[in-house]
């Protein structure tokens, strides 16, 4: 049977065992998937190790960098991200390295019929998580899209690194005052329970759509003060998840597994939780 796993430490909590094991089940695929505690001063031999039997494995915090730089390839959209969040072993033995998570989010946005095409985007925060959502984000063509962060400099360089691909610009938090069609909240603010220091202006009543990349059972700070501003809708990042899993299961399987059922499986349990 095929060996997958997610690389991550801690790892405890990780959902990718279960969505997979749900993929796997609808599909009909033979394949095994564990999580796994990568040790923080050897992920390489670790992970060397795991690819003698495993054919791939998800990666998670805080070894992203570390799998880009053990990819003997790189998609185009992992090498712009700069971080890999999906291993698959080819069959010449050698490692490919992709970086989905940033498909997720599109799939999971388009399937809540979100337009993305001639859309104003803000996307809020410069680090890992935003900067592997661009490269997707921008195939989509939006009209104009703002990286907005709390240190500028930072979405100043992400602004310039991708400057080829579309319309975008940087921003601190304070210069925003005019609304924006959609606004992903890629910081890790909510984690803290605080809110990005942004204007409601950003926000226009009725018409604004609002993601948070993050989840829980109840709704994240950033989705309640969206929702007190009267966004027409506010998403969380429990699609983003399943979405990245869904796009690593086709890299490895050949297969597009349908995340609509899995995603319904995994908000249930959340909620009961
Ligand atoms: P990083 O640590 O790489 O970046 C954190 C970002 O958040 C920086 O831009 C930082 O700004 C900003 N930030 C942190 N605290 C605050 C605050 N209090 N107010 C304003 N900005 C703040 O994290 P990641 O990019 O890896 O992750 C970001 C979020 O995305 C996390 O919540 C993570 O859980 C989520 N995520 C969700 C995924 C999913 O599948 N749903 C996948 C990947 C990530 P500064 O530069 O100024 O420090």
């Amino acid at each position: 049977m095929d060996r997958y796993g997610v690389f991550g430490n801690p790892i405890g909590h990780s959902k990718s065992p279960q969505i997979h094991r749900l993929f796997a089940e609808q599909t009909g695929q033979a394949l095994s998937y564990e999580a796994l505690l990568a040790p923080l001063d050897d992920f390489e031999g670790f992970a060397r190790d795991f690819f003698r039997q495993g054919r791939g494995a998800n990666v998670t915090v805080p070894f992203k960098e570390q799998a880009y730089r053990l990819a003997d390839q790189l998609s185009e959209r992992a090498r712009r991200a700069g971080a890999v969040n999906t291993l698959k072993q080819l069959d010449d033995g050698s490692l490919l390295g992709d970086n989905t998570d940033g498909a997720g989010l599109v799939a999971d946005l388009l399937d809540n019929r979100v337009a993305i095409e001639g859309r104003s985007i803000l996307l809020l925060g410069a680090g890992g998580a935003v900067r592997g959502v661009l490269e997707p984000l921008l195939a989509q063509r939006p009209a104009r899209l703002v990286i907005a962060n709390r240190t500028r400099a930072r979405a100043e360089q992400l602004a310039e690194a991708f400057a080829a691909l579309g319309e975008v610009s940087a921003s601190g938090f304070d210069e925003l005052r005019a609304p924006f069609e959609l606004i992903i909240n890629g910081t890790s603010a909510s984690l803290g329970g605080e809110l990005p220091a942004i204007a409601n202006e950003v926000i226009r009543p009725g018409h604004s759509v609002c993601y948070d990349m993050m989840y829980g059972k109840a709704a994240t700070p950033f989705n309640r003060w969206a929702a007190g501003q009267g966004a027409a809708k506010t998403l969380d990042g429990l699609g983003m998840l399943v979405g990245q899993a869904a796009e690593a299961f086709l890299l490895w399987r050949g297969v597009r597994p349908d995340s609509a059922p899995v995603l319904a499986e995994l908000r249930r349990q959340l909620m009961e939780g």
